[in-house]
């Protein structure tokens, strides 16, 4: 299916659960997930109206953003990066969403020309597979990462563990949001940490549900090669 007709779909799902729990649909920002996919398709997202484009690879953001250089698109970095990579990425992305570590913010704050919008990863579910901090590790890394001049923390990322069981998902969701609040309530000035990416293509609506501002969406919306 067109990206077109995808997004419609989407945008009516997150209308419908936006209604259900009364949040204001604006409050919510769509990633176009584009790491499986061409640039002609990444392309074909932005054709559709979405303006904010999520890449894991280096080399997939370099391509498409090099290639769709003159389009108006954010592009945001969701995979986990490698210390010794940041100087090759950091000043060609507007947002990075797997800041999880001492070692990686140090380093984003020597490479970057600018404030870089961060989300910190939590690993709520514990998984071993999962990159992120633990969730009673968040406070101490935001300590440590005070006086980082080139780092801002918007806000905090997860993914759900890949289970059937929606209780769990929510869970997931519910406890981000809830170390969110409390990072948020502590007015922080280098951490403000308003927003909440958390859901993906099978998950989003739960997660809308649960206070997402950001979803990542990949499969659904421009599909995938998997
Ligand atoms: C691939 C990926 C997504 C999108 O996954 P879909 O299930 O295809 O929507 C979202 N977030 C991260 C971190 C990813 O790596």
């Amino acid at each position: 299916m067109g990206v077109q007709a995808n997004l419609e779909k989407i945008e009516a799902n997150i209308l419908a659960t936006c209604d259900r729990v009364k949040r204001n649909p604006q409050d919510i920002t769509i990633i176009g997930v584009t790491k499986y996919v061409t640039t002609e398709r990444a392309e074909e997202a932005i054709n559709a109206g979405i303006t904010h484009l999520g890449e894991n690879r280096m080399e997939g953001l370099h391509a498409k953003r090099e290639a769709l250089a003159d389009r108006e698109a954010k592009w945001h970095f969701i995979g986990s990066l490698q210390s010794r990579k940041v100087k090759d990425v950091i000043n060609e992305v507007d947002f990075i969403h797997s800041l999880d570590r001492k070692s990686l913010a140090k380093e984003i704050n020597k490479r970057a020309s600018h404030v870089i919008p961060c989300f910190v990863q939590v690993n709520i579910s514990g998984e071993e597979s999962k990159h992120g901090l633990k969730p009673e590790d968040v406070f101490m890394f935001l300590d440590d990462i005070k006086d980082y001049k080139n780092i801002k923390v918007i806000g905090l990322m997860t993914m759900a563990p890949h289970v059937k069981d929606e209780a769990i998902i929510r869970k997931t969701f519910q406890e981000l949001k809830a170390l969110r609040d409390k990072v948020r309530d502590q007015s922080l000035k280098h951490a403000p940490c308003n927003y909440l990416s958390m859901g993906m293509s099978n998950d989003y609506h739960i997660a809308i549900e649960e206070g997402a501002t950001h979803i990542r969406i990949g499969s659904k919306l421009v599909g995938s090669n998997k």
